[in-house]
């Protein structure tokens, strides 16, 4: 298990701003918000990323990214979300504690969708790409 700021958010040595709490999960507002709103989930079983995670650890902390947006909608009532993982150095991550990011949004807020990540889409055509997992 590696110690990270989740680790001290979780054991309540660094505060945070809870939006949602379970036996399994904790949501709270991101410290660098790219919208209002911004709230990471984490489990509080510790894994680096989805691929380490056990399937009860990924149930439990889906299930709580529903009940986290239900908890945003009632607050905030935003038009719609950006919901997703930074995996791995290369996905972005910074802190290697599995968590997901809710990012709200609204309508006409200058924002784009998850195609704005990166323009990266290689020398394969999508057919040649499907060949390689058949
Ligand atoms: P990553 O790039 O690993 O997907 O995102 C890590 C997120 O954790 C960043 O959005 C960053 O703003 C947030 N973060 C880092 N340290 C803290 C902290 O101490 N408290 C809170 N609430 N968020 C943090």
């Amino acid at each position: 298990m590696k110690q990270t700021v989740f680790s001290k958010i979780l054991a309540g040595e660094i505060p945070n701003y809870t939006v949602y709490e379970d036996e399994h999960t904790l949501a709270f507002l991101d410290i660098s918000p790219c919208a209002k709103g911004h709230t990471l989930v984490i489990p509080k079983t510790y894994a680096e990323t989805i691929s380490d995670a056990d399937e009860d650890v990924l149930s439990a902390l889906f299930r709580a990214v529903q009940k986290t947006i239900q908890r945003i909608d009632a607050v905030l009532n935003p038009d719609g979300y950006n919901i997703g993982l930074n995996h791995g150095d290369a996905g972005g991550q910074a802190v290697p504690h599995v968590h997901v990011h809710i990012i709200p949004r609204w309508n006409g807020d200058g924002g784009t969708s998850m195609h704005s990540i990166v323009s990266n889409p290689g020398d394969m055509s999508v057919e040649e790409v499907a060949a390689l997992f058949s």
